[in-house]
């Protein structure tokens, strides 16, 4: 049995989250692999190591250019901060551990500006050295394992062999996550948030039996806490389920994450690291085990637009979709989703995306299809209601607009998708928050 273990950044912010991580380790001796991230944030108002590193390469980039004292002092100060963040942590936990020559290393290549990609990376790197020496188990740099091709892109082939044949007959190890190496041996990172990645793509080198991602949340909830006081965790959760909710917005797993694994069939367990008692979520590919609620999870986001036009006899036209459709792909607009009647049509955009283009898409509808009438509407939310369960369960869209209507909510749009997996619903802005809680209480709080 294997184990990989990813600890998020709040789960090694302190010589003290430190511990916790390391007492979650020892207690299973099958956690063999550990994908360390930077230090995060140790309280709300604190900083996180990687965007300290991006502020004083910066600094350090000015220094450079404008071979200007204040900057060279700013470069100077924010390093001693980092070095500071590591020291505690070391000293935390009685390390005999000196970090200062790679300190003398990471401060000459930021001086010769060499990438913001490195200067991210450092925060992995030197995190993963702490905890290899706090575990007493090899280090081994992702830059070595971990590889993109020129042009930057993730080059799976090659990192899984390399990993494979690194890890083979290696019993335990860190590797830090976030980052990787090109051709030309120049550090890259994934985006924001990507150690995520790195545990997957390793879970995925070694056949790993289950990925356990360690954070700060006892896994996903079934609502947005900000939203929903005290939600219910969803236990268990399909690929699917997750890809939908993450998109509409429920966010604890980089999105990227999911792809190594799920190719794999290896389940992902989101953990906590400050309740390590807590089940978490385990997400997986298929399961036949019964949900709790008929639905998984709410999500949703404000601020879409829609573009309505009408035009009798439209369902007889051929090709009207695709005309319509061009419009918005010339215009680089995306489409969220398209609800359509007999001779409607409603295309759902970002209202970020669509604002400044308007008046040009207008234009192009008119020329490409002729409506009857076209109208726009803004400051509209989606809500996706998503569930497995709903497949088999009667009466499901039926409870979703009774309650909608009981909480005295106009539904502007729905659309289910083929695989009766989600539904989702437009309401206005203001009416979204009301809207999830009136979902929300229908199928979980008066279920309990
Ligand atoms: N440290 C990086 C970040 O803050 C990567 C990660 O934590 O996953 O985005």
């Amino acid at each position: 049995m294997i184990k990989v273990v990813k600890f998020g950044g709040s789960s090694l912010a302190s010589a003290e989250q430190f511990q916790k991580a390391g007492t979650i380790i020892r207690k299973d001796e099958t956690r063999r692999y550990v994908i360390p991230s930077a230090p995060g944030k140790r309280t709300s108002k604190d900083t996180k190591v990687t965007d300290m590193l991006y502020s004083c390469y910066g600094q350090a980039i000015l220094a450079n250019d404008d071979c200007d004292d204040d900057h060279q002092e700013n470069f100077e100060s924010l390093l001693n901060q980092i070095k500071e963040r590591y020291n505690e942590i070391i000293q935390g936990l009685s390390l005999d551990l000196s970090l200062e020559e790679d300190f003398k290393i990471i401060r000459e290549n930021f001086t010769k500006k060499i990438g913001r990609d490195y200067a991210a990376s450092r925060g992995e790197y030197l995190n993963g050295k702490i905890m290899a020496a706090y575990l007493g188990i090899e280090f081994i740099d992702a830059a070595e394992v971990i590889f993109f091709d020129e042009n930057g892109n993730f080059d799976d082939v090659k990192t899984n062999e390399a990993i494979s044949s690194r890890l083979s007959g290696v019993e335990r190890a860190v590797i830090p996550g976030f980052y990787g190496s090109k051709p030309n041996g120049k550090i890259k990172t994934f985006s924001r948030g990507g150690s995520d990645i790195t545990g997957s793509i390793v879970s995925k080198a070694v056949h790993a039996d289950m990925y356990e991602n360690w954070t700060d949340v006892s896994g996903f909830l079934i609502a947005d806490p900000r939203i929903i006081t005290n939600p219910k965790p969803i236990d268990v959760i399909t690929y699917r389920e997750l890809r939908e909710l993450s998109y509409m917005g429920a966010t604890v797993l980089h999105e990227e994450a999911i792809f190594p694994v799920r190719k794999e069939g290896i389940p992902i367990n989101i953990r906590n690291t400050n309740a390590p008692e807590d089940k978490g979520t385990l997400i997986v590919e298929a399961t036949c085990q019964k949900p709790r609620f008929v639905i998984t999870g709410i999500a949703g986001k404000k601020d879409f637009a829609s573009v309505t036009v009408e035009k009798a006899m439209m369902n007889g036209q051929v090709g009207f979709c695709r005309k319509m459709l061009e419009v918005f792909e010339s215009n680089e607009i995306p489409i969220e989703h398209m609800p359509s009647g007999i001779d409607t049509l409603s295309v759902f955009v970002h209202q970020d995306e669509f604002a400044e283009k308007e008046q040009k898409v207008i234009a192009g509808i008119h020329r490409a299809v002729e409506p009857d009438v076209l109208e726009l509407e803004s400051d509209l939310a989606l809500i996706a209601v998503v569930g497995r369960a709903m497949k088999t369960a009667r009466g499901t869209s039926g409870r979703i607009f009774s309650a909608l209507a009981h909480a005295n909510i106009n539904v502007k749009m729905i659309d289910q998708g083929s695989s009766e997996l989600n539904i989702i619903i437009g309401v206005r802005n203001h009416d979204f928050e009301a809207a999830v809680k009136a979902i929300y209480d229908i199928f979980v709080t008066t279920q309990i």
